[in-house]
């Protein structure tokens, strides 16, 4: 049985043993949480990012933690640039979740905390994203025994618990 947790704050301040990334293909260090990830990490993470790079978008790749310890893995996710929700953008922000859990699995991870994938500069609508995100969290076979879904402000925050109870949140 799998347990799906909402919190609002810092996800480097996660004491899971996965964070996932949202990152972009290179695996070098981006902004916004990606920038924050690899600021705690520390140096090292960039250098394993380029040497298993490029990571697809909806694709998942995973690298030690490094100075975020006692983490023990970042997951590194890239999701789809919002380009109007046409172009395929739901079943690759899917997808983000889906690889992320399929790799944290292979690894023997038990908790797990993730981001709003691809809702920053990638400009997926947040509430879209969060039904999406507890959706696909749900419908995946899974050895994990703890999702967090880390949201940064509160609009994510409340979105997300909303997509939990099952109800369409505000956008
Ligand atoms: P993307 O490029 O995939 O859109 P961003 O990092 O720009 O990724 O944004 C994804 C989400 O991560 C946004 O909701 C943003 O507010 C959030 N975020 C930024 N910094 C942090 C952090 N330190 N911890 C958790 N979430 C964060």
């Amino acid at each position: 049985m799998t347990a799906i947790e909402v919190a609002l704050g810092d996800i480097t301040r996660e004491r899971v043993d996965a964070v996932v990334t949202a990152a972009n293909e290179s695996l070098l260090s981006g902004g916004g949480v990606d920038g924050a990830i690899h600021r705690a990490a520390g140096p090292e993470l960039a250098e394993a990012g380029a040497a298993i790079a490029p990571c697809a978008p909806g694709d998942a790749k995973a690298t030690p933690a490094f100075g975020l310890a006692p983490v023990k893995y970042v997951i590194h996710t890239v999701g789809p640039i919002w380009d109007g929700g046409a172009y395929g953008e739901a079943e690759l922000l899917a997808s983000c979740y889906r690889r992320s859990l399929a790799v944290a699995d292979e690894l023997g991870v038990r908790r797990i905390a993730f981001p709003a994938i691809a809702t920053g500069v990638y400009g997926y609508p947040p509430g879209e994203a969060a039904a999406i995100a507890v959706r696909t969290l749900r419908e995946t076979r899974t050895g994990v025994e703890l999702i967090r879904l880390v949201a940064f402000d509160e609009e994510t925050h409340e979105l997300l618990e909303a997509a939990l109870v099952g109800h369409p949140g505000r956008v």
